[in-house]
Order: C-alpha cells, then sequence, then structure tokens
C-alpha cells in the first residue's frame, strides 16, 4: 500500500511536470528528411544491401503539424503509432522527455531478411526501432510458424483453465513449471507481435495485476475480454480522490491464428483508451492546480468556451467523470479498425470488419464531434485505400445499410453516403 502510495504520487508530479497546458515545451522541429541510420540487408542471395534509413515523417496524432508537435505524455502513444505502420518506424525521446514516433523510408516487416541498423549520432535521448525487417525469425520457432504456436499455446491454455498439465508438455518440457512456461509462450508470441523486447512486457501474478511502469502487461487471468486499458471506474471530479495511473494488458484471447495482426489492433484499441485516460487526469490536474472556484465539469465547460481544449477532449473527459465509454469506444475500435484493415487480405478472414461493426453501437451514442470527425476519418481513409480494399469495403457498407436496425441505419447511411 505504501508502494502504491508512493508511485501514485511520482505519477501524479510526472502529469505535472509534462502536461500541456501546465508547461510551456519545445516542439521536435520537422525532422522530415533526416538520415537516422545506416541499414546492411542479408538478401535471401546473400548479398549485402547497404543503404540510408530516413525520417519520412513524424507520425502525428490528428489535427497536428510537423515541427509543431510537442510530443506525447506516454511511449506506449509514440508505440502504438509505430505499430500502426509497415514501415520501420522509430521512437524516440526529446531533450524534455517526451515522445515520438518516427516513420522511415524503409520496409519493414514484409521482408525475411534480416537487418543490421547501425544509428547515426542523433538529437535524442533514447531512440528505439519498431517493425524491422526479419522479425518474423520470432514467430518461428524449431520450424513452428505463428498459427502453430497459437494453435499450441491455445490447447495448453484451455488445459490450464481446466487446471490440468497436458501430456504433450510433460514429454517436451519435463520437469518445467507449467503456468510459467505457459505465460512466457504468450509473452513470447505479443513481443514477437509488437517487435519489442520482452523485458517491455510485465507477466501479471495474479488477476487484475499490473505495472504501470512497463509498456504493456499480459494477464493470464483475463477471461472475459482481448485486452483492457485506462483505468476501471470513473475519473475522479474532486480535490483530494487519488489519480490513478492508467495501464495496458492484454490476456490470452488477444491471440489469433490468422495474424499476429489481430494483436496489434487489439493493443491499438486499448492504447487509445489508455490516451484518453491520461487526457482526463492531465486536465483534472490542471483544474486543481488552477485553484478555480468551479466546479471540475463547469471549469472544463469554460476551457472549451475559450478553446483551451478541444470538443473531442471535452466529449471524452465528461463521459469517464460519468464513468461512461461511448465515446472513447468509438475512437478505440475507429483506431484499431484504421490501423488494421488494409493490412489483412480481403478474403478467407471474416473478422476484418469486426472492429467497425462494433463500433457502430458506440458511435450512435458518442455525439455529434465524434460522429461527424469519424466519417471524416473513414473517408479520408477511404480514398488511400488500394483498389480491392475499396471495393471490398464498398461491398461490406452497402450490406450493412440493408442489413442494419434503424438505429444502425443513421451510421450506414452516412458512410454509403459521406466515405463511398
Ligand atoms: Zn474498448
Amino acid at each position: 500500500m505504501q508502494m502504491q502510495q508512493q508511485y501514485g504520487n511520482a505519477y501524479v508530479q510526472r502529469l505535472l511536470g509534462q502536461a500541456p497546458g501546465l508547461v510551456q515545451r519545445q516542439p521536435l522541429p520537422d525532422v522530415a528528411g533526416q538520415p537516422l541510420a545506416a541499414i546492411t540487408l542479408d538478401d535471401p542471395a546473400s548479398v549485402m544491401v547497404n543503404g540510408l534509413i530516413h525520417v519520412e515523417t513524424e507520425l502525428l496524432p490528428a489535427g497536428e503539424k510537423p515541427g509543431q508537435f510537442p510530443g506525447y505524455q506516454e511511449r506506449l502513444q509514440a508505440y502504438a503509432l509505430a505499430w500502426s505502420q509497415n514501415n520501420i518506424c522509430a521512437v524516440v525521446t526529446d531533450q524534455e522527455g517526451r515522445y515520438h514516433a518516427l516513420k522511415t523510408d524503409w520496409p519493414g516487416r514484409s521482408s525475411q531478411v534480416s537487418a543490421q541498423i547501425e544509428p547515426f549520432v542523433h538529437p535524442y535521448a533514447r531512440l528505439s526501432w519498431v517493425n524491422l525487417p526479419g522479425k518474423q525469425e520470432l514467430f518461428s520457432e524449431n520450424g513452428n510458424s505463428w498459427a502453430e504456436r497459437v494453435d499450441r499455446v491455445q490447447g495448453w491454455y484451455q488445459s490450464w483453465q481446466l487446471k490440468a498439465v497436458p501430456n504433450s508438455f510433460k514429454t517436451n518440457f519435463p520437469g518445467q513449471n507449467f503456468q510459467e512456461h505457459l505465460q512466457r509462450e504468450f509473452v513470447s508470441l505479443l513481443a514477437g507481435a509488437l517487435d519489442i523486447s520482452p523485458s517491455l512486457i510485465y507477466v501479471a501474478q495474479k488477476e487484475g495485476d499490473r505495472d504501470p511502469t512497463a509498456l504493456i502487461t499480459f494477464d493470464l487471468w483475463m477471461s472475459d475480454a482481448q485486452g483492457m486499458g485506462g483505468i476501471k471506474g470513473a475519473l475522479p471530479s474532486d480535490e483530494t480522490t487519488e489519480v490513478k495511473e492508467p495501464t495496458v494488458a492484454i490476456g490470452p484471447r488477444a491471440f489469433n491464428r490468422d495474424s499476429y495482426k489481430y494483436i496489434l489492433g487489439t493493443v491499438i484499441h486499448e492504447t487509445q483508451h489508455f490516451s484518453h485516460a491520461t487526457i482526463g487526469n492531465e486536465l483534472l490536474l490542471r483544474w486543481r492546480k488552477s485553484g478555480s472556484r468551479l466546479s471540475f465539469e463547469k471549469w472544463l465547460r469554460n476551457e472549451l468556451g475559450r478553446r483551451r481544449i478541444s470538443r473531442e477532449e471535452f466529449d471524452l473527459v465528461l463521459e469517464m467523470i460519468h464513468d461512461d465509454e461511448d465515446a472513447s469506444e468509438t475512437l478505440s475500435y475507429l483506431e484499431a479498425f484504421l490501423a488494421i484493415y488494409h493490412r489483412l487480405p480481403v478474403s478467407g478472414n471474416a473478422n476484418r470488419f469486426h472492429e467497425l461493426d462494433t463500433m457502430v453501437e458506440y458511435w450512435i451514442r458518442a455525439g455529434h464531434e465524434i460522429n461527424d470527425s469519424s466519417i471524416r476519418r473513414l473517408a479520408a481513409y477511404y480514398r488511400v485505400l488500394d483498389e480491392e480494399h475499396r471495393q471490398d469495403f464498398a461491398e461490406h457498407a452497402r450490406q450493412a445499410q440493408g442489413a442494419a436496425d434503424e438505429l444502425n441505419k443513421l451510421f450506414w447511411d452516412r458512410v454509403v453516403k459521406e466515405v463511398l
């Protein structure tokens, strides 16, 4: 309990020292075109290919401009942007301790060849790579593919739920602790899917156990959801209730044998909740620090009127105070869909519209601002899809429009009219 208390204080100190609106900060200058590293690819014909990795662009939240973005408070937010890309990305820390995601001009992941990277001298305090080529090796172990490994670990997981140890495990791993081995295998798959070191993943020791200092938590006991992000319960709206630190956790149900990309979708979804909770905490602390006589809710309304927060931020924080979730769920399902749909094959997987279809029931109650902004985001996304995905998306939207009940039809009518 003492630890918890201290930890909460450290978190509040960090937020207070970093939150926009409380501290003036320097944005990262526009870094497009800057060389980041030398890369050597070991291609299948054993020809070494050398080149330079340049920054193609800084990955920015909607509405931000290059050279003006002061960075993310939390590294997980920068990682989530990097995970949604196909290219090699770098997550960097600027001199002020804020996080940025840089997309490079080199394709990542898709290539089977392994890569060696020599970073140049750079002005960042820290730099880590995501989506490096050759990472498929991480998925296959002793000749087993991603699908085979997921099948095996899901089989073990079912036995674990029944408190049994499968004979195949006893034969292949004599004397080993079954539960620990099961957790290690899930963590290995998760680290491979996210292209991060397993050491960044905290392994929950019991249901709901979280470590906010880890990038992400794996919780073997999470049985009712694929993942959980943000904070459980309402955001406080008083002067004294302790500010809780948000986390992201993933459970066994997030592992889909068809593709590692589904886990990316789940992680990106949960990271949105995490970001929203961070915004809520930042605004709560700003209100507490302001010494305003207005209630938190009235102060938020005032800030909105003075355009110091956006309508979207206002809607999100207001629903957090009331422990609702429609705005946050809408944006979370939307981001997950936008991050992975174009990277999935259009045939042979029934799950490719799962995020979008699930979003609809929340969208209806998410308020005008988020209703409109999500339709605009979908329209912009549709314009840059390849022909195959565009046709697939259009077909799905028309079918869904035809099959929708009166409420859902509100959404699909707008998609057909404003997106296609
Ligand atoms: Zn959610």
